[in-house]
């Protein structure tokens, strides 16, 4: 018997890009926000829609924010309203639209601050680890794990934020570590070096919206198979992944890094001692990569070049 799915899906809700006068995008403007919704939730409806036990989490990264805006495990069985509607549809459509009304309504100043992604993904696995192990924290055993399939969709927007490499590696990280995959579609924009990465290393799919108007159907098409039936079909994969690194000194994307051989930060200039770890490097590497003399004493950059 296949395990249920529980899918967390995270909506990226930059107001400066989904309350924008059009034809200010790269190739095509980006469609009204409520477009976006009607076609997000269809795909919610036909998740919940498609077996009785699947489950879903919306999240809303609003700026320097995120959000809850719907989760399956608090519907309660109120009586339903309306003969001809499903109870369950309907307090979806109507809670997410109500949450993310509210948390637009809600920013007044800095509507162009980072996006509260890092936020938003990491409510959603620990969400996700709760329903896997229960909410006491005791049960790790891999035998105490729930069986359940569970997958983090991302529908992105806002451009990489160099700043949050490092909390998104290590949401990587966990996310590897409880075997949930994570999707990524990207609706607008340039691709994302940090989102492609999550993608590729926890086994996703990274997938670019060619045309807005056919966003249901990707979502159908590329998202809404469970992981089974996954590896059977053909999901459309990244021909090109862009592997690069921010470094930890000042937040740039590098080409070329230096790395700390004792806890792995990436700088992008050689430096005497690790601001992470305090390690020394030895002055003939520091030099072999062309540092200049430090000022004081012992030290060096033991170094591996990454690309
Ligand atoms: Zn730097
Ligand atoms: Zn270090």
């Amino acid at each position: 018997m296949e395990p249920p799915t529980h899918l967390t899906l995270i909506l990226d809700l930059p107001p400066t890009l989904w309350g924008a006068p059009p034809n200010h995008g790269p190739n095509e403007p980006l469609m009204p926000l409520s477009s976006f919704l009607s076609h997000v939730l269809a795909f919610v409806n036909s998740h919940l829609g498609a077996r009785e036990e699947n489950g879903i989490t919306v999240l809303g990264a609003f700026p320097s924010k995120s959000a809850l805006l719907f989760t399956s495990s608090s519907i309660t069985d109120a009586a339903p309203q309306g003969a001809n509607t499903y109870h369950t549809f309907k307090i979806v459509d109507s809670e997410v639209i109500a949450k993310i009304q509210h948390g637009l309504a809600s920013i007044h100043e800095d509507r162009e601050a980072p996006s509260g992604l890092v936020g938003a993904l990491t409510k959603g696995l620990c969400h996700i680890n709760r329903m896997l192990y229960g909410s006491t924290g005791t049960a790790t055993g891999e035998s105490s794990r729930m069986t359940l399939d569970a997958t983090i969709l991302i529908l992105s927007v806002s451009p990489d934020i160099s700043t949050s490499y490092i909390p998104i590696m290590n949401f990587i990280f966990a996310a590897q570590k409880l075997k949930v995959k994570i999707d990524v579609c990207k609706v607008f924009g340039e691709d994302t070096v940090f989102l492609q990465q999550a993608a590729h290393l926890t086994g996703g799919s990274y997938v670019t919206l060619r045309k807005q108007d056919s966003l249901l159907q990707y979502l159908m098409m590329c998202f809404s198979a469970p992981s089974s039936v996954r590896e059977i079909i053909n999901i459309p994969t990244q021909d090109r992944i862009d592997l690069r690194a921010a470094c930890f000194c000042h937040k740039n994307i590098v080409d070329i890094g230096y790395v700390c051989s004792v806890c792995l930060s990436i700088f992008c200039s050689p430096v005497p001692v690790c601001s992470t770890c305090r390690s020394k490097f030895p002055m003939k590497t520091l030099r072999r990569f062309g540092f200049g003399l430090p000022k004081s004493g012992v030290n060096a950059a033991h170094i591996a070049a990454k690309s």
